[in-house]
C-alpha cells in the first residue's frame, strides 16, 4: 500500500521545488472527506485517490495534478463543494477536479467500434486541460487493477468501457505503459478463460527463453562493443493482449505466433539507432516487410523508434526497436512527458515548437496554425471547434462548431438530409439553421415533398452536407436542362421539319455530341438546355444542307412570307411554320371560327384542339402552339433581346411562354450566368413591328424575377 511519503518523496525527486504542502493539505482534506467510506475491497476509501495520486507522480506530473488526483472523487462522491475546493486549493486545481467530475457523469452504453470514437472524442471534447486526460487514465488504471472486488457485471462493463475508451485514449496520448496494462486487464476480465491459458503459456514460454533471450543479449552488446557504440540492450516478451491480437488477427494458435519475442537497444543518438540497425541485419537476415522507420516518420502520437524483425539463433525470429533515451521516455510516457517539470516554469520558443507534434497527437485538432496557439488551446478549450449530439437513439455524432440540423441529418444518411424539412432538438421545434449545442438530442422531421435548397449552402458546415446539397441542386439542373433542351431541339426541328424524337432515339444525337467534345446525347440536349449550344447548331451539323437553305430562307424571308399565302393544312396557319402535318383533335373537333391552339406532338405534327378543351387545358404549355385560322401573314423581322433574371427554376420556359403568348416566335435563345449568379438570355425572336416589340418587352418586364429586358442591335 502506497503511503502518502511515498509519493512525497518521488514528487520532491523529479520535482524539487515542488510545493510539498499543497499535496499534504489535499491528504488531510481528501482523508476527512471521504471518512467512513469504504471500498468494495473493504480498504478505507481514501486509499483509492491515494493510489491514483501515486500513479500520477509515476507519470512525473505537476503539484496541481497530483493534488487533484488525491482529490479527484470528492466534488462527485462526498458534500465537498467547488467554492470549498477553490478556496483552499486554488483555481488550478478546482479545475481539474471539475474537468474529472464532469467526464465520470457520461454513461457509455455502446460497444459498437464507431460509437466508441465518438465517445473517446467527446471526453476530449469536454475536457479542457489535458492534464484531466492523464489523471483520467490514471483513476481508471487504479479502478482496474482492483476490478476483482466488483460484482460480475459491473467488472464486465468497466472492462468493455476500459478496452473500446480508455485504452485507445492513453494510446493516443502515446503514454503506452498504461495502454498496455489496461488491455492485459481488460482481456483479464472479458475473456476469463482464454486469458487464464494465454497467462500461463506466456509464462513457460518465458521461463524456456530466459537462456535464448540472454544469448541474444550478449550477442548484440559484442557487436555494439566491437563497433564502439554505447547501449543498453533488454529482452521480453510481448504483452499478453498484443499476443492475443495477433492470434484474433491472423486466425492463429499461441505456437503459431513466432514473434513473440522482442528486444530494445537504447543508444545515445540517431546516428546509432542506424548503424545499430545495420550491425544487427549483418548479425541476421531480416524478414522482408517488417522494417519501420518511426524515426524518420514518427507515429502521431509522436512515437519514434527503429523497428525490425529479423530471424535469430536457432531460426527464431523476433522484433528489435532500436531507440535513444528520449524516445524511449517519449514511448513510455507520451504526452504526459510533456507535462512533467512545468512547475512555474516558461517555456522557450524551442519547447513551443517542439510541442507542435501534440497537434498531431490529437489528430482530431482543428485548425491551430501554431504551436504557441496550440499550447493554449490545449489549456484553454482543447475540442471546442466540436459539437457532440445524440440521435433519439443514443448514438453520438461529432459535427463541427456551428453545425446545424440539415449537417446532423446528412451524417446520418443521404435520405434523410434530402428530405429533412424540420427538427426537433431536445423535444422543441428548431428551424433548420439552428446551431446544435453539445448533449443535445436531435430528431430530424422528413417529408418526401422536401427537397435539398441553394439556400441550406448558406449555413451547413460539414463538407458531407454541402456536398450532397450541390449534388442535388446539380442533378436536378441537369435534369431540367436536358428537359429544356429537348423541347427547344423539338422545335428547332419541327421548324425545320425535321424529328427530333426519331433522330434522338436513332442515336444521332451521341454522334452529333461528339462533334461538340462532350460524352453523350444527354450531355449534348443538356448543353442546349444551359443555351450553350444552340438547337440550330445541332440541327445544322445532323443537316448541314439546311444550312444553306436556311441561310437563303433569311434572306428571301420577307417577301417569301409575304409572297407565300399560308393557306396549307386545311385552312390552318401556323405562326411562321410551314408545310407542317395538322391533325384535328377528336377530343374537341374544332371548327373554323372556334378559337383554337395547337399542340406540338412528339413525331406526328401538331394536333389542332379548341382552345378551352380541357386535354389542352391539361397539357404541358411548352408544347402549346399559337395556331389560327389561314390569316394573311405580316413581315417578321428577327430581332434580339436580352433579358437578365433569377436564374430559378422553370424560368426559360416561362419566358418562352410569354415570348409565344405574344405572338412572338423564338429563333435562338441562349443562356449564361453572370457573377452575380443571374441568368442572362438572349432571345432571338419574331416580331412585326416596333409596337409589336415593346408589346413583348412590356409582358416580359411583369414575369416575376425578371431584371431587366432589353432590346439588342
Ligand atoms: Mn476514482
Amino acid at each position: 500500500m502506497t503511503r502518502l511519503n511515498d509519493i512525497l518523496e518521488k514528487v520532491q525527486a523529479y520535482n524539487p521545488g515542488a510545493d510539498l504542502n499543497m499535496i499534504r493539505k489535499a491528504y488531510v482534506y481528501s482523508a476527512l472527506a471521504h471518512k467512513g467510506q469504504v471500498r468494495l475491497s473493504g480498504e478505507p476509501y481514501l486509499v483509492h485517490p491515494i493510489e491514483v495520486a501515486n500513479i500520477i507522480a509515476d507519470l512525473k506530473m505537476d503539484v496541481a495534478s497530483v493534488t487533484a488526483g488525491i482529490l479527484h472523487d470528492t466534488l462527485e462522491d462526498t458534500l465537498t463543494s467547488m467554492e470549498e475546493l477553490s478556496t483552499r486549493f486554488g483555481e488550478e486545481v478546482t479545475n481539474l477536479v471539475e474537468g474529472l467530475t464532469k467526464i465520470s457523469k457520461i454513461s457509455f452504453k455502446t460497444s459498437e467500434e464507431r460509437q466508441a470514437e465518438n465517445f473517446r472524442k467527446m471526453i476530449l471534447a469536454m475536457v479542457k486541460d489535458i492534464r484531466v486526460l492523464i489523471i483520467k487514465l490514471a483513476d481508471r488504471l487504479h479502478n482496474m487493477r482492483t476490478l476483482e472486488f466488483q460484482r460480475p457485471e459491473k467488472q464486465q462493463a468497466i472492462a468493455r468501457e476500459t478496452l473500446d475508451i480508455y485504452a485507445p485514449l492513453a494510446n493516443r496520448l502515446g503514454i503506452s505503459w498504461i495502454k498496455q496494462e489496461l488491455e492485459d486487464l481488460s482481456l483479464r476480465y472479458l475473456k476469463p478463460v482464454i486469458y487464464a491459458e494465454l497467462e500461463e503459456k506466456i509464462a513457460r514460454k518465458k521461463e524456456e527463453s530466459q537462456e535464448y533471450i540472454a544469448k541474444v543479449i550478449k550477442i548484440i552488446e559484442r557487436n555494439l562493443h566491437h563497433h564502439k557504440i554505447d547501449g543498453t540492450v533488454t529482452g521480453r516478451l510481448k504483452h499478453l493482449y498484443s499476443i492475443y491480437q495477433k492470434m484474433v488477427h491472423q486466425d492463429i494458435t499461441f505456437e503459431q505466433v513466432y514473434d513473440i519475442l522482442a528486444f530494445r537497444i537504447i543508444v545515445n543518438s540517431i546516428k546509432d539507432c542506424y548503424a545499430v540497425l545495420g550491425i544487427i541485419h549483418s548479425l541476421w537476415l531480416p524478414v522482408p516487410g517488417r522494417f519501420k522507420d518511426y524515426i524518420a516518420i514518427p507515429k502521431t502520437n509522436l512515437y519514434q523508434s527503429l523497428h525490425t524483425t529479423v530471424i535469430g539463433p536457432d531460426a527464431e525470429h523476433f522484433e528489435l526497436q532500436i531507440r535513444t533515451e528520449e524516445m524511449h521516455h517519449i514511448a513510455e510516457m507520451g504526452i504526459a512527458a510533456h507535462w512533467q517539470y512545468k512547475e512555474g516554469y516558461q517555456l522557450d520558443e524551442d519547447e513551443r515548437s517542439q510541442l507542435d507534434w501534440l497537434r498531431q497527437v490529437l489528430e482530431w485538432q482543428g485548425d491551430v496554425s501554431n504551436a504557441g496557439e496550440f499550447l493554449e488551446s490545449v489549456k484553454i478549450d482543447l475540442f471546442a471547434d466540436s459539437v457532440y449530439v445524440f440521435t433519439p437513439q443514443g448514438a453520438v455524432k461529432e459535427l463541427p462548431k456551428g453545425a446545424t440540423p440539415v449537417d446532423f441529418a446528412y451524417s446520418i444518411h443521404t435520405n434523410i438530409g434530402d428530405h429533412c424539412t424540420g427538427a426537433k432538438v431536445s423535444g422543441k421545434l428548431v428551424p433548420l439553421k439552428y446551431e446544435l449545442k453539445t448533449g443535445e438530442i436531435v430528431e430530424i422531421i422528413t417529408s418526401n415533398k422536401q427537397h435539398p435548397n441553394k439556400d441550406w449552402l448558406h449555413f451547413v458546415k460539414t463538407s458531407k452536407a454541402r456536398n450532397k446539397i450541390r449534388h442535388w441542386i446539380k442533378k436536378e439542373e441537369e435534369r431540367r436542362s436536358i428537359e429544356l433542351g429537348k423541347e427547344l431541339c423539338e422545335r428547332e426541328f419541327f421548324r425545320h421539319k425535321q424529328s427530333f424524337n426519331k433522330d434522338f432515339k436513332q442515336g444521332k444525337f451521341n454522334e452529333a455530341a461528339a462533334q461538340f467534345s462532350l460524352n453523350n446525347a444527354d450531355n449534348l440536349v443538356a448543353a442546349i438546355g444551359r443555351g450553350k449550344i444552340s438547337a440550330l447548331q445541332v440541327l445544322y451539323k445532323l443537316y448541314p444542307e439546311l444550312r444553306k437553305s436556311g441561310k437563303q430562307d433569311k434572306k428571301n424571308k420577307d417577301d417569301s412570307r409575304q409572297k407565300k399565302k399560308r393557306q396549307n393544312n386545311e385552312g390552318i396557319t401556323i405562326k411562321d411554320i410551314d408545310d407542317v402535318m395538322v391533325r384535328f383533335a377528336k377530343c374537341c373537333n374544332p371548327l373554323p371560327g372556334d378559337p383554337v391552339i395547337g399542340f406540338i406532338t412528339r413525331g406526328r405534327g401538331v394536333t389542332i384542339h379548341r382552345k378551352d378543351c380541357k386535354h389542352v387545358l391539361k397539357s404541358d404549355p411548352e408544347r402549346q402552339i399559337e395556331v389560327d385560322w389561314n390569316l394573311t401573314q405580316q413581315a417578321i423581322h428577327q430581332i434580339k433581346i436580352r433579358i437578365l433574371c433569377e436564374d430559378r427554376r422553370g424560368m426559360l420556359a416561362e419566358l418562352s411562354t410569354v415570348i409565344s403568348s405574344e405572338d412572338a416566335n423564338i429563333s435562338d435563345v441562349k443562356v449564361s450566368t453572370n457573377i452575380d449568379r443571374n441568368a442572362v438570355c438572349i432571345f432571338e425572336i419574331g416580331v412585326t413591328n416596333l409596337k409589336h416589340l415593346q408589346q413583348v418587352i412590356n409582358r416580359l418586364e411583369q414575369v416575376k424575377g425578371v431584371i431587366e429586358v432589353q432590346r439588342l442591335n
